[in-house]
C-alpha cells in the first residue's frame, strides 16, 4: 500500500489541528468588568458627551492612536462597516469611480456601491498580491475619486507609490488593512499611510473582539465624517454647525463596550501574535523553498510581513502535477491549503448582472463599465493556478507542528510520480 494518505497511507499529521486561540484571563477579566459596572454601551446618538461612546471605546481608540502613530482612531463594529464609512466620509457619490483591486474579501468593492460609486477594478501584482500602481494609473478616468489598496495577506501594497498617485490626481486613498496590523513600508505603518486606514476586529483576524473594526487617520475633517457616519451623523449635524451635510445619513456602526474592552487586551498582544504568526511562516518557507516549482511567499524589500496568511506559488509544470491533486493530497496528510483565495470578485453575480441598489441596475446603470472575464488576467493567474494560503490565524501552532506540515509538504513532493500515476489510472 502507498505511503500517501490520500491513497490510503497513514497521515504525516495525525492530531488535527486546533482553533488559534487568543482569548485569555484578561479579557475574560475585562468582559467581567464591564459586565459589573452594566453599561455595555456608551453611545446615544444626539449631541452631548455619550456621542463618541463609553469609557471602554475611548480608551480604545487611544491606545490604538498611540500604537499605530496616529491622530484619530474611530472604533465600529467592522471593518465593512469601518469601509462604508470611509468611503462615505470621503464625498463619493453616485458615478464616481473607486479602483480597487479584485482580490480581496468582498466589503473592499461593496463600499462604493453603498454610495452609488461604480468599483474599477485594477490589477495586483503576481509577487505580493497588492493593486499593481501601472495598472491604477491606466484605470484612472476623469472621474476617478478614491483609490482602495488592501494591504492582502499581511503584505502591505505598494502604498507610497499608491498614494503619490492618489495625491497627484486628487484622489482620497482608503488602506483596506484588515489583514495587515503592524505590517510597514519603508518603515511607516500599513493603514496609517493613505488617507483613511481600515483595520478589523474581526474573529478571523490576527486580534479580534468577535466583532469590530477601527478607522484612522490623521485628518480632522475625515475623522469628524467617519465619527458622524457611524452615530446618526443627521442628528448632530446642527449641533456641530457641520457645513459639508454629504453622505452624512448615519448608520450605527457603534462597538459595544464589551467588544472595546476585549480588544484594549488583545491590542496588548499585536505584538507578540504578529511575531508569532511571521516566524511560523518563515520557518514553513525555509523548509519549502528548495522544492522546484514552489515560490514562497515575497517579502518586499523595505517591507515587514505580518503573515495573515502563508501563500506560497505553485507552478504545476515544474511540480509534476496540478494544484489541486497537490492540495488534495497535502489535505489528506493533516495539512489543509486553500486555492486561489476568493474568485476574482467582479465575478460576483452583482457585477455580471450589473444591479446593486434597487432594481434598475444603479449604480452601473450611470456608467457603461463592463466586468468581463480578462478583466484582471494576473489575479485570474493566481486564483485558478499559481496561489496556494494556508492562514496563520487560523490554527494554533507551534514550532513542532510547522516542523511536521513541512514533512507532509515534502512528503507529498516527494511521492508525485506516485499520485501522478494513481491519478491518472483513476
Ligand atoms: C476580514 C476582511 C474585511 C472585513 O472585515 P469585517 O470586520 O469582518 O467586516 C475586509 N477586508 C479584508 C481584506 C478582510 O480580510
Amino acid at each position: 500500500m502507498s505511503e500517501l494518505a490520500v491513497l490510503g497511507g497513514e497521515p504525516l499529521i495525525n492530531e488535527p489541528l486546533v482553533p488559534f486561540k487568543r482569548i485569555g484571563e484578561a479579557e475574560r477579566a475585562a468582559v467581567l468588568r464591564v459586565l459589573d459596572d452594566g453599561e455595555l454601551s456608551g453611545f446615544i446618538g444626539a449631541p452631548g458627551p455619550d456621542f463618541n461612546g463609553g469609557p471602554e471605546v475611548r480608551a480604545l481608540e487611544d491606545g490604538w492612536c498611540k500604537a499605530f502613530g496616529v491622530a484619530h482612531s474611530i472604533t465600529v463594529n467592522s471593518a465593512t462597516s469601518g469601509l462604508y464609512a470611509a468611503v462615505g466620509a470621503a464625498g463619493i457619490g453616485p458615478g464616481d469611480e473607486v479602483i480597487v483591486p479584485p482580490y480581496s474579501m468582498s466589503a473592499t468593492v461593496m463600499a462604493p456601491l453603498v454610495y452609488g460609486g461604480i468599483p474599477v477594478f485594477a490589477d495586483i501584482e503576481p509577487e505580493t498580491f497588492g493593486l499593481d500602481p501601472a495598472q491604477v494609473r491606466r484605470a484612472i478616468t476623469s472621474k476617478t475619486r478614491a483609490i482602495i489598496p488592501v494591504n492582502l495577506f499581511g503584505h502591505p501594497a505598494r502604498l507610497h507609490e499608491l498614494l503619490a498617485i492618489a495625491e497627484e490626481y486628487g484622489l482620497t486613498m482608503i488602506e483596506d488593512n484588515a489583514q495587515a496590523p503592524l505590517a510597514t513600508e519603508y518603515g511607516r505603518l500599513a493603514g496609517t499611510i493613505g488617507h483613511i486606514g481600515v483595520f478589523s476586529l474581526n474573529r478571523h483576524k490576527h486580534i479580534q473582539t468577535g466583532e469590530g473594526g477601527v478607522c484612522v487617520t490623521n485628518d480632522a475633517r475625515l475623522a469628524e465624517r467617519l465619527r458622524l457616519i457611524r452615530n446618526h451623523g443627521e442628528n448632530l449635524v446642527e449641533h456641530l454647525a457641520v457645513d459639508d451635510l454629504s453622505n452624512l445619513v448615519g448608520f450605527n456602526y457603534r462597538m459595544t463596550e464589551l467588544s472595546a474592552a476585549v480588544g484594549r487586551c488583545q491590542l496588548e498582544k499585536a505584538p507578540e501574535i504578529v511575531a508569532e504568526r511571521t516566524a511560523y511562516a518563515r520557518r514553513l518557507s525555509a523548509g519549502v523553498k528548495d522544492i522546484p516549482g514552489i515560490t514562497v511567499p515575497v517579502e518586499r524589500d523595505q517591507c515587514e510581513h505580518v503573515y495573515y496568511v502563508w501563500t506560497p506559488r505553485f507552478d504545476a509544470d515544474k511540480v509534476g502535477m496540478s494544484r489541486d491533486l497537490f492540495a488534495q493530497a497535502l489535505a489528506a496528510e493533516g495539512f489543509p491549503l486553500n486555492q486561489g483565495y476568493v474568485n476574482p470578485l467582479y465575478r460576483l453575480p452583482i457585477f455580471q448582472q450589473r444591479t446593486a441598489i434597487g432594481p434598475h441596475g444603479f449604480p452601473f446603470n450611470l456608467n457603461d463599465r463592463r466586468y468581463d472575464d480578462g478583466l484582471c488576467p494576473v489575479c485570474e493567474h493566481m486564483h485558478e493556478q499559481e496561489e496556494l494560503g494556508f492562514g496563520l490565524c487560523t490554527f494554533e501552532l507551534s514550532n513542532d507542528i510547522v516542523d511536521q506540515m513541512i514533512a507532509a509538504f515534502r512528503k507529498v513532493y516527494d511521492h508525485r510520480d506516485e499520485l501522478a500515476q494513481a491519478n491518472s489510472v483513476a
